[in-house]
């Protein structure tokens, strides 16, 4: 191999997907395949994204000039099905961040049995910068760009940062235009009016509850009279409180960007609400005593729910943390030092993949019922996800006793034995 460079042999990262998140992505799967036993022609296949699409998405601005931005759009796995996964629109995506995300999204359907692989795209751009009618011009062009490789039965874009269910239904039009007659199944996360589904906004918030409520009795106590502690009280915080609140769980403090609250003897969670909806955040609310972010994460509780961004649990606050459980709303907010030091003080950490994957998993019964065109009601819709959440949970759990791995290793092997399984059935094309 003399004279081939390290990018040119087999196996090794391409440039252009050398990406700190790529390599996070990459450096978890190696682990969990020390684990998951599955052949080494499998595991080779499952390291790199199947397609990537580059592409320049011009936009007229409002004041006549025109500008440039990059997008992309990663599909990593199509094994088990059409690829599903986000859009964002953040001055920070690249073409690896995508291959990460939509690693992370293989690995989360999988893990609920949804018959979808994993994707995830975006825009690099400034979305605070862009004016109404600029979102959407930039919106459908980029549409427009994805057209060979995005379809009902091929990859379903979603909502993610800074994309919204307009940014949605924008979306379907533009596809739609195209075919000439409605699609409201090649998005999710659409309002209403265009095919989309009761429980859709609420339910990663709902899945994070029955997780968290099937693991504490699992662990002998109960949600009934705990303390919880939530950091983000976002569309995923803000539900999840409120479902620990209505489980008689004591919700003692919450969070949002501007700094937290704490109330030993539990807050008023509608209280709370009115005053972030007159104020917008919750600095300056009365009813409790000011914390910082920092602090919050210390508190003693029963239960802390990370429900805000990436990296708050570091090797830094993990040793100081007072939770006896710790559940993952958020993408990625456990470092990987955080992950041993928590392990080593047993304190268990419910992952991300399977903890927030209420969303997804609601986002594909929308496609469901856009497909049917046949739409199932907020009691069908909460019972078909409890199922699925806790029958993810059954089996994670158990891999986690058997086999003696965290939860967030078992979570892992579980998706990876899914997908190895169908790869190994399907066998490597031609
Ligand atoms: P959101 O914007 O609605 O809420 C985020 C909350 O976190 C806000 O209250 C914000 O003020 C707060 N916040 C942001 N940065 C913070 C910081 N540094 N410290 C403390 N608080 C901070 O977003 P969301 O949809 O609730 O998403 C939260 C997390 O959950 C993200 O990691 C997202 O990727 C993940 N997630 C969301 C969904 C979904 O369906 N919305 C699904 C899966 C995963």
């Amino acid at each position: 191999m003399a004279g081939i460079t390290e990018e040119a042999r087999p196996g090794s990262l391409p440039p252009e997907l050398d990406d700190p998140l790529f390599r996070t992505a990459l450096g978890q799967l190696d682990g969990a395949l020390v684990h998951a036993a599955v052949p080494s022609a499998v595991a080779e296949v499952l390291r790199f994204p199947e397609r990537t699409l580059s592409v320049s998405v011009p936009v007229r601005r409002d004041d006549g000039s025109v500008d440039v931005f990059p997008g992309y759009r990663v599909q990593h796995s199509s094994v088990l099905g059409p690829t599903k996964g986000g859009i964002r629109y953040d001055p920070g995506v690249t073409l690896g961040e995508c291959a990460a995300l939509a690693m992370w999204m293989t690995w989360k359907c999988a893990l609920l049995r949804l018959p979808y692989g994993g994707a995830k795209g975006g825009v690099r751009c400034d979305p605070r910068s862009l004016a109404p009618d600029e979102r959407e011009r930039l919106t459908r062009r980029f549409t427009s760009e994805l057209l060979p490789i995005i379809g009902p039965q091929r990859d379903i874009p979603a909502p993610d940062m800074a994309t919204d269910e307009q940014t949605m239904a924008w979306m379907m039009d533009t596809y739609s235009m195209q075919v000439g007659y409605a699609v409201p199944e090649i998005v999710t996360g659409k309002p209403l009016s265009v095919g989309g589904s009761v429980l859709r906004p609420e339910a990663t918030g709902i899945g994070v509850v029955i997780v968290v409520e099937e693991a504490v009795r699992r662990l002998g106590w109960s949600l009934a009279g705990a303390t919880c502690v939530v950091q983000g009280y976002g569309k995923v915080g803000g539900v999840a409180a409120h479902e620990l609140a209505l489980r008689d769980a004591k919700v003692v403090a919450v969070s949002d960007i501007a700094g937290g609250v704490y109330r030993a003897e539990g807050l008023n969670l509608g209280d709370v609400d009115r005053w972030r909806a007159e104020h917008g955040d919750l600095a300056g609310y009365p009813g409790a005593a000011p914390v910082t972010n920092a602090e919050l994460l210390e508190l003693p509780c029963d239960v802390l729910v990370l429900a805000a961004t990436e990296d708050q649990l570091t090797a830094t606050n993990a040793p100081r943390l007072a939770a006896r459980l710790i559940a993952e709303g958020a993408n990625g907010p456990t470092s990987l030092e955080a992950d041993d030091i928590l392990s080593d003080r047993n304190i268990p950490v419910l992952p991300d993949i399977l903890t927030n994957a209420g969303g997804v998993a609601v986002s594909y019964f929308e496609w469901v019922q856009d497909i049917q065109r046949l739409f199932w009601g907020r009691d069908e819709i909460r019972t078909r996800l409890a199922d699925l959440m806790r029958d993810a949970l059954v089996r994670v759990w158990a891999l986690a006793e058997d086999e003696s791995l965290s939860l967030r290793r078992a979570a892992l092997v579980t998706s990876i034995r899914e997908v190895a399984d169908a790869l190994g059935a399907r066998g490597i094309y031609p």
